[in-house]
């Protein structure tokens, strides 16, 4: 099975998954192996693959993730003492689900990139 249906069954509630907000634009749900306290992701509720499929059509997706996991941020009382924002985007990067997916860590004192 193609790993992205993963989330795309995620979003219509056809594998169960602890969603945290969801509107017409994108769900966001606890990862399930966390790796920080919070660690949420937010997707598109339109398949979108990765970073690379963005396009002029579609780029104002990006910003409604954004705010999406920044307002879930201050929900979770982890904007004061800080958070991370990540997108991986293919095989170096570590991306593992072929569904663009940002990633929404915090609730601790996270380590450096590498
Ligand atoms: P990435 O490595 O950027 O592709 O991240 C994929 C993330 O999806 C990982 O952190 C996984 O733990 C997470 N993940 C995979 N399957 C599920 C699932 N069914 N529910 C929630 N998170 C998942």
């Amino acid at each position: 099975m193609e790993n992205s249906l993963i989330f795309t069954k995620i979003i219509h509630g056809k594998i169960p998954a602890n969603i945290v907000y969801q509107d017409k634009i994108v769900t966001a749900f606890k990862d399930i192996k966390p790796k920080a306290p919070i660690h949420i992701l937010i997707i598109p509720n339109t398949f979108i693959k990765s970073l690379n499929e963005i396009n002029t059509n579609n780029k104002n997706i990006i910003t409604h993730m954004l705010y999406t996991s920044i307002q879930i941020a201050k929900k979770n009382n982890i904007s004061e003492k800080g958070y991370r924002i990540i997108i991986n985007c293919n095989e170096h990067a570590g991306q593992e689900i072929n569904y663009l997916h940002m990633h929404l860590l915090g609730g601790k004192k996270l380590n450096p990139l590498n």
